[in-house]
């Protein structure tokens, strides 16, 4: 349902991105794993629109989504919901507003439906009583929890994940990544940057290995886990033994 082919992305005369091709299918859970700088979160925010590219394609559901002009990126972005490793909530909305405001402005929803939708939502990650409370009265893991609703709550057909769980303490980590589990159970279309390689293991259908702007490997979590094919996957995996 997503298709990237020959992405390139440059800062300046640095290329970042040397032409990348990946495909999601519907359903699929796809985790990139990488070193530092290597391109992992430029990959993602072209991805999403957030960054003007230098050549290649990206396609939703067989429409070309990169490219487009500004007025027409709205409504592709509400295809995709993103969630950053900074939960960027709105400081001085409660979280019951956070999480309805654009599906009430942008996407037009009535603010009952949007509301009860949001509850709902809430409570799947057990913060049904915080619906009232600022997001400073929150510990790290309830607002990127309410970052996860807040952009499941627009519906999206994809989810990104930009190493979420990376500004949080190492006991609010487990809460976080649960729900991820959980939308990928329930089939959510997912592409995670993580990197928390037994979360990556158990929740990916698929492994992509990114290097110096290139995907260098791809596999299931047991083939790139137990037997990567190339050195520097090797490599990268030796330095988390
Ligand atoms: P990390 O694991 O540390 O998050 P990453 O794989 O996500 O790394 P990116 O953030 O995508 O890496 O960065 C890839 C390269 O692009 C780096 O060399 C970085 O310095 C460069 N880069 C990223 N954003 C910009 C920018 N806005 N302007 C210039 N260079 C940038
Ligand atoms: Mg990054």
């Amino acid at each position: 349902q997503l298709s990237i082919r020959g992405l390139k992305k440059s800062y300046g005369d640095a290329e970042i991105l040397k032409g990348v091709n990946l495909d999601v299918r519907q359903g699929e859970v796809v985790v990139i794993l990488g070193p530092s700088g290597s391109g992992k979160s430029t990959f993602l925010r072209c991805i999403n629109g957030l960054e003007e590219i230098q050549g290649g394609e990206v396609k939703l559901d067989g429409a070309t989504i990169s490219g487009l002009k500004n007025s027409a990126l709205p409504a592709v972005r509400q295809k995709l919901g993103m969630v950053f490793q900074s939960y960027d909530l709105f400081p001085h909305m409660n979280i019951l507003d956070n999480i309805t405001l654009a599906p009430t402005k942008v996407q037009k929803r009535s603010r009952k439906e949007a509301e009860a939708e949001a509850r709902e939502l809430l409570s799947r990650v057990n913060l049904a009583d915080k619906e009232k409370a600022y997001p400073r009265m929150l510990s790290g893991g309830q607002k990127q929890r309410v970052a996860i609703v807040r952009a499941l709550a627009m519906h999206p057909e994809l989810m990104l994940f930009d190493e979420v769980t990376a500004a949080l303490d190492p006991e609010m980590v487990r809460e976080v990544l649960d729900v991820i589990m959980e939308l990928s159970e329930q089939g959510l279309t997912m592409l995670i940057v993580t990197h928390e390689m037994s979360f990556a293991r158990a929740v990916a259908d698929r492994i992509v290995f990114m290097d110096g702007g290139h995907i260098v490997e791809t596999g299931t979590p047991e083939e790139f886990f137990t037997a990567p094919k190339t050195e520097r996957a090797r490599t990268f995996l030796d330095n988390f033994q």
